[in-house]
């Protein structure tokens, strides 16, 4: 298979003055370390408010709970959609009030239910009976989304099968939470994360439309669409531009809703933090196998369980710029731990400049969303992946 010849487009991912600015900060700082620059943050959270203006923007907490980018979101006067009653706890110590906070984790104990119900929490996501039950009685009156099934085709980091139920079932669910005193408040998605097909929210929205005609006919009138997460970041593949995605996904609402717009919420994760984000990372180990190995084997100091877990089945290709001059080998890069699925990239070839020698530093960017918070606590006694904020003028 013919390739183009090795050169690192730097600046598709980062302006080199800045890229400069960021290797002074963390000239001295031990590796492997994952560097957030939360003006990217901002840019990004107002890129999409702005291209979403009618919208409520919640932020998807797992995808980088760093204190410091709830703050700036919450400053910024995000919403956010939480997971588990340690998030709930995590943006309550950062004083986000209850109301601005969703829970959008279909699966959950009734007991934590009557947590967060108990501090404030009034918007619940479901997608089965029992857990409707369970809201019912733990969160009475409270508002619930409905969360429909999607395929995840086209997603890098697909999030389909485990949650959502079909239409039919839905359906269903909706009537039966107006009876038992519970809001039916709007339906949900979520079309898979880093989806590059924007064509997936179409036909998530076709079968949204369908269930608030269906219970409209009962009486019900759903309020808010929430188009979930799955918008892009920078990573090896190309994608479309936030304004792109906005464009046509606002079309596909309009041509199936008309003059009878829902009221919409957004849960970006990924998008908002992931190109804010470097991990630096040290070239330990270079080896070949034998001698008629054609590929060389590239150990670094972060593999999949120092926080690279979404390398898993090489889903998520991570832009990794190795400093030094020329083209070089196709390499096999691999993680620090005793284990052996802790290998990087085996079937999608890096390249790795000539003269690269163990003790280089790798940057391994648009790091910023899914690896700390992925990051395990002590596997062969490595910590979890140490992270700093940047802030250009403060740190430069
Ligand atoms: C993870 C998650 C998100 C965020 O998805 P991204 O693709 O990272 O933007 C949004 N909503 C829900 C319910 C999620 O579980």
């Amino acid at each position: 298979m013919y390739r183009e010849p090795y050169s690192f487009p730097l600046e598709r991912y980062i302006e080199p003055s800045r890229f400069a600015q960021i290797k002074k900060f963390t000239q001295d700082m031990p590796t492997p370390l994952l560097v957030m620059d939360t003006s990217l943050i901002e840019h990004k959270y107002d890129e999409l408010s702005a291209n979403f203006p009618n919208a409520d923007l919640y932020y998807a907490v797992k995808a980088n709970p760093m204190p410091e980018i709830l703050r700036l979101l919450k400053d910024k006067g995000a919403h956010f959609d939480i997971a588990s009653r340690y998030e709930l706890d995590l943006m309550l110590s950062l004083g986000v009030g209850p109301e601005r906070i969703s829970f959008g984790n279909t699966i959950k104990k009734k007991s934590d239910i009557a947590y967060l119900y108990d501090k404030g929490v009034r918007l619940f996501s479901t997608d089965s009976e029992s857990d409707l039950l369970n809201i019912a009685e733990a969160a009475p009156q409270a508002r619930v989304f409905f969360r429909i099934l999607t395929e995840g085709t086209g997603a890098d980091w697909p999030l389909s099968r485990k949650f959502g139920a079909h239409a039919d079932i839905i359906y269903n669910l909706i009537l039966q939470a107006r009876d038992l005193g519970l809001e039916p408040y709007g339906l949900s998605f979520h079309v898979g994360s880093q989806q590059r097909d924007i064509g997936q929210w179409d036909d998530a929205i076709a079968r949204c439309k369908y269930l608030y005609d269906a219970v409209a006919e009962d009486g019900i009138e759903l309020q808010v669409l929430n188009l979930g997460g799955g918008f892009p970041a920078s990573y090896v593949d190309p994608t479309f531009s936030v304004e792109e995605y906005a464009t046509e996904i606002m079309r596909f609402i309009e041509e199936d809703f008309g003059n009878k717009m829902p009221h919409i919420i957004l849960e970006p994760g990924r998008s908002l933090t992931a190109d804010a984000g470097i991990i630096i990372a040290e070239v330990i180990n270079i080896s070949r196998k034998s001698k008629n190995n054609m590929y060389q084997w590239v150990y670094l100091d972060i593999g999949k369980f120092g926080g690279l877990i979404e390398t898993i089945d090489e889903s998520i290709k991570f832009p990794i710029y190795f400093e030094g001059e020329g083209m070089g080998d196709e390499i096999i890069l691999a993680g620090p731990t005793c284990d052996s699925m802790d290998v990087l990239y085996e079937n999608y070839r890096y390249h790795m400049p000539e003269n690269t020698q163990a003790g280089d530093r790798v940057y391994i960017f648009t790091t910023g969303a899914y690896t700390r918070s992925y990051s395990s606590i002590c596997f062969n006694g490595f910590p979890p992946l140490h992270a700093v904020i940047f802030n250009e003028g403060v740190n430069s």
